[in-house]
């Protein structure tokens, strides 16, 4: 069996790797030189079982309509998009209710900690380093309501396996001293003892290679432009250098998964949501924080990754642009330099690197994976701000789905047949 990937970033390249090790014939198509060079390349390298709520949460239109017009929010709309944004938007506000908010968390929850166990197999079979840590992370909270609230969020995870502990302020500062300068600010906050962290776009690069030792070849620099199907089969990717056939297709493009589906009429309910991120070399902090941190106000992580100091966050909906914007980097700046004093010198230094990338979000805040109405297509996409601590669990499933196998999940509340008839 020969199968094509469309994409090579988290997804696709973690789809690749387990196919080939099954002995399929492997090709990924990329437009970019290399693997995980989009969104998968400086993301914020949580990998968190614990962020598996959607972000339509309940209350969420009354959020982003105070929000609208501030440079500074979590969570910015621009008003050229809304429009376009429509049919998405409105299926993402449906799924904001208490129920099938619930129902879509345990969903993600539960598809992450079967990642998290897959990717640490991964990486004791094939000796795997990304810069990876397993330290937990935590969430703090400036708002003594908001740290209720989450509290009242993580009842909602029983039965999907995450573990947590509340923390008062000087809990949180006994497990992050790095923290110590805004203890008075702190309400509280939650750790979560089985996150881990890690370097995204390392491991797309090492993972890569090993499903190349397997076989998988790995096309760059080629653009798909459409798929060719008849009314039950799809023949060939279009590309910029010809035609590729193969016997199954995967489309594990991110954001860009519903653009390429267009050329069917097949309508994949995800859209781009940029996010940014900063990475400071950290070298000669003599007390570096231990451990990845979310400021759940704010909306902004920060993760230790080796010698480097990832921060990453904010929400924007404002279409395929994924140019960075100074003054969101500027609030994240500060943002970041007032929780931690002692990076300050480290901020405006040459070997601080600013990136912006867009998160495949789905409208109901779960990834889209598997059968489509094309006997031979599968999908593997709309990880929205999770695909990081998905991609080995998602890649596993997909490679069982296609091979036929009985999968370790069951594939049907990711499935493309919620959305519409397959
Ligand atoms: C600021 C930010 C912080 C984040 N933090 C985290 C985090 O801490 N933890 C977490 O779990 N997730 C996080 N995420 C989300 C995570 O990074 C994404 O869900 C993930 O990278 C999506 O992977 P992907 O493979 O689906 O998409 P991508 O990485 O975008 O891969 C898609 C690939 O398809 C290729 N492609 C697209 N169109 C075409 C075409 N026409 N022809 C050829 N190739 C094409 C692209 O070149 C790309 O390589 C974050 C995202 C952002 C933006």
């Amino acid at each position: 069996m020969r199968v094509v990937i469309i994409g090579a970033g988290l997804i696709g390249v973690s789809t690749a790797y387990f196919l080939a090790e099954k002995g399929v014939e492997v090709v990924v198509l990329d437009r970019q030189p290399g693997p995980g060079l989009e969104t998968s390349f400086a993301n914020g390298g949580m990998i968190t079982p614990s962020q598996a709520d959607p972000w339509n949460s309940p209350g969420i239109l009354r959020k982003l309509i105070r929000w609208i017009g501030r440079e500074d929010a979590p969570v910015l709309l621009r008003p050229a998009v809304v429009l376009p944004l429509w049919r998405w938007g409105f299926q993402f506000l449906r799924n904001s209710t208490e129920a099938k908010f619930r129902v879509n968390l345990v969903r993600n929850a539960r598809l992450a900690a079967y990642s998290v166990r897959t990717l640490g197999e991964l990486r004791a079979r094939l000796g795997l380093h990304y810069e990876d840590a397993r330290r937990g992370t935590m969430r703090l909270y400036r708002d003594g309501g908001s740290l209720r609230s989450a509290l009242d969020l993580n009842a909602k995870l029983e039965g999907s396996g995450v573990r947590w502990q509340a923390l008062d302020p000087a809990q949180v500062v006994a497990l992050e001293p790095a923290l110590g300068a805004v203890e008075s600010l702190l309400a509280g906050g939650i750790f979560y003892p089985d996150d881990e962290s890690g370097d995204a776009h390392l491991y797309c690069r090492l993972l890569a290679h090993h499903a190349m030792q397997r076989g998988a070849i790995f096309r760059h620099g080629v653009t798909v432009l459409g798929l060719e199907s008849s009314e039950r089969e799809i023949r060939a990717v279009r590309t910029s250098a010809g035609r590729v056939e193969a016997d199954v297709y995967v489309l594990a493009a991110g954001s860009y998964s519903p653009v390429i589906a267009r050329s069917i009429r097949l309508a994949i309910p995800v859209q781009p949501v940029k996010g940014y991120s900063l990475t400071l070399d950290i070298r000669g902090w003599d007390a570096p924080p231990r451990m990845p941190v979310v400021d759940e106000d704010a909306h902004i992580a920060a993760t230790p990754l080796g010698h480097r100091l990832r921060v990453a966050g904010t929400a924007e909906f404002n279409g395929f642009d994924a140019s960075v914007d100074p003054r969101r980097i500027r609030n994240m700046s500060r943002f970041i330099s007032d929780f931690y004093p002692g990076l300050r010198p480290f901020i405006a230094t040459t070997a601080t690197s600013t990136w912006a990338g867009l998160r495949p979000y789905s409208c109901d805040g779960v990834p889209i994976l598997g059968a489509t109405n094309w006997a031979n297509l599968f999908l593997n996409t709309g990880h929205g701000h999770l695909g990081w601590s998905m991609a080995a669990g998602s890649g596993r499933l997909v490679t069982q789905l296609i091979c036929g196998e009985p999968p370790d999940l069951d594939p049907a509340p990711y499935g493309l047949g919620r959305f519409q008839r397959l």
